[in-house]
């Protein structure tokens, strides 16, 4: 299968099966760089025009996944003629399908009747629709509490959905213990390398699709990403494409306690944080923080003026372009932001910000969702009468009378119960049934 066989940067053993760190001494394992044809004899359908760089199958399992369009933007000022990498024109709308086809690809002609893989969302709503079109079954480990909008739709092309602790990092534990017990196919992104082969198309595309790219942004998550784009500039040098790599910036999330609003932007303990830092090192980039409030910012900026709707992770890269070219640290014309997901995969967050509430249930109604906040507000003990309510909600998102037809149909089914009657407020508790009814809908949501 592999044009140049895969070897541990520590040991120098040879790797056969697709493993991205050693089994010997836990080094990483990379492939050689591919030296392919010249651009011109490229002709960019699909991910899969790039054979020449990937592994090869009899039965190569794709969606028509790659040759992702390379925009500039053209009307925010600050930004003009950045090159933005449309990766969630991708078919399930992540960068994540390029790993997938490879991985679905290796599992069906290896004869797998099973697929097992862990992650914070977006790959496994790729790995369901890969495993469907390969017809392998697919079970996905998540972490608790992702959006629903995410579990749905690993359902709905078929997949088995198994939630597991609070961290990625939980979720690839027990994923691992699944693929051993049930002899399936281990899928997980940071522990196969075909997730790093698959991806670095995406450099060699941007190659293609633009000349002298001085800086690349890229998402920094587990590291996955911006290692497989330093892969395809290895293989683009080889080729010819380029005479050096451009500088390699990654952009992550200030820690704060809403870490898991953006996905592929943290990870609880980066699994090539040493390689990343490395190459940050070696192209003389460097990593970016952005608050969580700004990314959420430029996202609504960017579907306002560019008509671009995409996921916060996303919306972190431009904002950290923002920055460096305000700084004059990189220019707009020479550098490409990677947009690595669209923004229907975050819906709950957008929604709950365009609303000006600060939660939103997602496939509720806002008068649910309303009667959810107030349950919420009681239980922590934030407010408890009519007057405090309205004003913990923000007093512009309704009118106060609302309020008192919530908290009279909460009472009349038995979820709240007045605790005291004071100064002519009544003051609120929650029943049992509010309490057990509050737990089970903060299990089924995203509860930020
Ligand atoms: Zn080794």
């Amino acid at each position: 299968m592999w044009i140049k066989q895969p070897r541990c940067v520590k040991c120098n053993k040879e790797i056969k099966e697709p493993l991205l760190r050693c089994p010997f001494c836990e080094g990483l394992v990379t492939v050689p760089a591919i030296e392919g044809p010249s651009i011109s004899k490229i002709n960019l359908t699909s991910m899969w025009s790039l054979y020449n760089f990937l592994p090869k199958f009899k039965n190569p399992i794709s969606l028509a996944e790659g040759n992702t369009p390379l925009l500039q933007l053209t009307k925010d000022s600050d930004l003009k003629e950045l090159g933005l990498k449309l990766e969630f024109r991708n078919p399930t709308g992540t960068f994540r399908d390029r790993a997938c086809s490879l991985i679905l690809s290796d599992a069906y002609q290896r004869k797998y009747e099973k697929i097992v893989g862990a992650s914070t969302g977006s790959f496994s709503i790729s790995l369901s629709a890969y495993a469907a079109k390969a017809g392998i079954e697919s079970i996905n480990v998540i972490p608790h509490n992702l959006e629903l909008s995410k579990i749905e739709q690993m359902k709905l092309y078929g997949s088995e959905v198994i939630e597991k602790g609070e961290f990625v990092n939980d979720a690839i534990s027990a994923a691992e213990k699944i693929a051993k017990n049930e002899k399936a196919y281990s899928a997980t992104p940071e522990k196969n390398l075909l997730t790093i082969e698959g991806q670095k198309t995406i450099s060699l595309e941007i190659v293609m699709q633009k000349e002298n790219i001085e800086t690349i942004l890229v998402p920094r998550g587990s590291g996955s990403l911006v290692y497989s784009i330093y892969r395809g500039l290895e293989d683009a040098y080889a080729s010819g494409w380029i005479r050096k790599f451009p500088k390699l910036y990654t952009v992550s999330l200030e820690k704060t306690k809403t870490a898991y609003l953006a996905e592929s932007l943290d990870s609880k303990q980066p699994f090539l944080l040493r390689e990343v830092e490395e190459l940050l090192k070696k192209t003389e980039g460097k990593e970016i923080e952005i608050k969580a409030s700004v990314m959420i910012e430029e996202a609504l900026n960017i579907a306002k003026k560019e008509g671009l709707f995409i996921e916060p992770a996303s919306a972190s890269v431009i904002a950290a372009a923002r920055r460096l070219i305000k700084n004059n640290e990189i220019e707009p014309t020479n550098s490409v932001a990677i947009l690595t997901g669209s923004g229907f995969n975050a819906l709950n967050i957008f929604a709950s910000q365009l609303r000006g509430k600060k939660k939103i249930v997602w496939g509720l109604s806002e008068s649910s969702t309303t009667k959810f906040e107030i349950l919420n507000l009681i239980a922590e003990e934030k407010a408890d009468y009519g007057y405090s309510i309205w004003e913990s909600l923000g007093r512009e998102s309704m009118h106060i009378q609302a309020i008192y037809q919530h908290l009279s149909e909460l009472e009349s089914k038995g979820l709240i119960t007045v605790k005291e009657e004071k100064a002519k407020r009544k003051h609120y508790i929650l029943t049992r049934k509010g309490i057990e009814t509050l737990q089970k809908m903060r299990d089924l949501i995203d509860y930020i």
